[in-house]
C-alpha cells in the first residue's frame, strides 16, 4: 500500500487513523455483527453514533443550547436555495461576493427574492477579501452572507464582516474546524464536510434556534425546511449515516490532537512553511494578497502555463497529487486541510525547491 500526498480542493485527505478504524469496523461494528452502512438509521447503535458526533462537534466548538446542529445532504449548494428559502422572511438579503462559490449562492438567492451585492472582489479575480467594516447593509435585509474561505481562490475572512446588527450567514466549507471559532456571531454556519471532515455526502448546519421557523417561502419542499429536520433530530429521513459515522471520528481525532486551538496552530505552522517559501522563491509566487491569505487553500503559480503543467506533472510522479489549480483559475493550488501532514507540505516544498533549480 503506497498513500500520497493529497493535496486535493475535495473530496481531500482524511486522517489515517480514521481510514484505519473506519477499515477494521467495517465488517462488524463493535460486535453489532454489521457494516455501520448496513445498520437501520433507527437503530439504538446508530442513534448512539449520531448523538455521540453532535455531542463531540458541540464541544469542539463550543456551541450553546440555543443553537441546533443539523446533518443534512445535498451538498453546500443545497443551501444556496434552502438559505434564502427558510430565512427571507421580507425576501430580501445582502451578499458578500469573494469568489465563486458566494456567486452561486448570490445568484440562487436572487430567485427567492432581492439579492443585493454589497461587496465584491470579483475586480482582481477573487484575490482579496474587500473591507467589510461598514458596508451599506440593507435596511430590510433578512441575513448577510459570506463565503468565509474561499476555496478556489485561497483567500479568507480574518475578520468578519460587520453587519449592523443582520444575521451573519457563512458557507465554511473550507474552513470549518480550522481554527476555534465564536458560533454566536453568526445566525447560521454550515459546510459540506468533504473538505475538511468526512466523506461527501454530508453537510453540517449550525443554525441558532429562533431563525427556525415554520414561516418559509411558500412552496419550499419538506426536506428544505430546517424545521423539519430539526424537530426530528436530523432523522426525518435516511440520513447520509456513513458518513456521518466518518465525521464523528474525525471530531475525535481533534478532541484526541486537543481541539480547535491545537489544529490552529499546527495549520499555521504548516501554511507558513509553504508561504514562506512562496514569499522567498524566485520561480513560484503566491496570488493572494497577504493579510487575506487562507491556512487552507494556497494558490500559486510560475507565470508560465506551460512550466505549470510541467510542475503538477512531476509532482504527481513524487507521490504528491491533485496539485492543479481550479480550471477557472489555472496554475496549483496546494489545499492543506487539517488531515494534511507537515510531512506532506515539507515534501511538497522540497519538490518545489528541485523545480526551481532545475528550470530556471
Ligand atoms: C466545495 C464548496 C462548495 C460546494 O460544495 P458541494 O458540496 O459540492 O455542493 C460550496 N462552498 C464552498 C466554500 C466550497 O468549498
Amino acid at each position: 500500500m503506497a498513500r500520497v500526498y493529497n493535496f486535493s480542493a475535495g473530496p481531500a485527505v482524511l486522517p489515517e487513523q480514521v481510514l484505519r478504524e473506519a477499515a477494521a469496523e467495517m465488517l462488524d461494528y463493535r460486535g453489532s455483527g454489521m457494516s455501520v452502512m448496513e445498520m437501520s438509521h433507527r437503530s439504538k447503535t446508530y442513534q448512539g453514533i449520531l448523538d455521540e458526533a453532535e455531542a463531540d462537534l458541540r464541544g469542539l466548538i463550543g456551541i450553546p443550547d440555543n443553537y441546533r446542529v443539523l446533518f443534512l445532504q445535498g451538498g453546500a449548494s443545497q443551501q444556496f436555495a434552502m438559505i434564502p428559502m427558510n430565512l427571507m422572511k421580507n425576501r430580501v438579503a445582502d451578499y458578500i461576493v469573494t469568489g465563486q462559490w458566494a456567486k452561486k449562492a448570490w445568484q440562487e438567492a436572487a430567485k427567492y427574492g432581492t439579492a443585493n451585492k454589497i461587496a465584491s472582489s470579483e475586480d482582481q479575480t477573487y484575490s482579496y477579501i474587500p473591507d467589510c467594516s461598514d458596508l451599506p447593509v440593507s435596511e430590510n435585509a433578512d441575513y448577510v452572507y459570506i463565503c468565509e474561505n474561499n476555496t478556489i481562490y485561497g483567500t479568507k475572512f480574518k475578520t468578519l464582516p460587520n453587519t449592523k446588527g443582520k444575521p451573519l450567514v457563512a458557507d465554511v466549507s473550507s474552513c470549518f474546524l480550522s481554527e476555534p471559532v465564536d458560533i454566536t456571531k453568526y445566525a447560521l454556519m454550515y459546510g459540506g464536510v468533504q473538505k475538511n471532515i468526512g466523506p461527501a455526502g454530508v453537510v453540517i448546519v449550525i443554525i441558532r434556534e429562533d431563525l427556525i421557523t415554520e414561516d418559509v417561502l411558500p412552496g419550499t419542499p419538506t426536506m428544505l425546511q430546517y424545521k423539519i429536520h430539526a424537530d426530528a433530530g436530523s432523522l426525518y429521513n435516511t440520513p447520509p449515516a456513513y458518513g456521518i459515522y466518518i465525521c464523528g471520528k474525525v471530531f475525535k481525532w481533534l478532541k484526541d490532537l486537543g481541539g480547535l486551538s491545537a489544529i490552529q496552530k499546527m495549520n499555521e505552522e504548516k501554511a507558513a512553511v509553504l508561504y514562506d517559501f512562496l514569499d522567498e522563491s524566485s520561480l513560484f509566487k503566491g496570488t493572494v494578497r497577504r493579510q487575506d491569505r487562507s491556512l487552507m487553500n494556497v494558490p500559486f503559480i510560475t507565470g508560465s502555463d506551460e512550466l505549470d503543467a510541467k510542475f503538477v506533472m512531476e509532482a504527481k510522479e513524487h507521490g504528491l497529487e491533485n496539485l492543479k489549480g481550479h480550471r477557472s483559475v489555472g496554475g496549483m493550488r496546494a489545499s492543506i486541510y487539517n488531515a494534511m501532514p507537515m510531512e506532506g507540505v515539507r515534501s511538497l516544498v522540497e519538490f518545489m525547491k528541485k523545480f526551481e533549480m532545475e528550470n530556471k
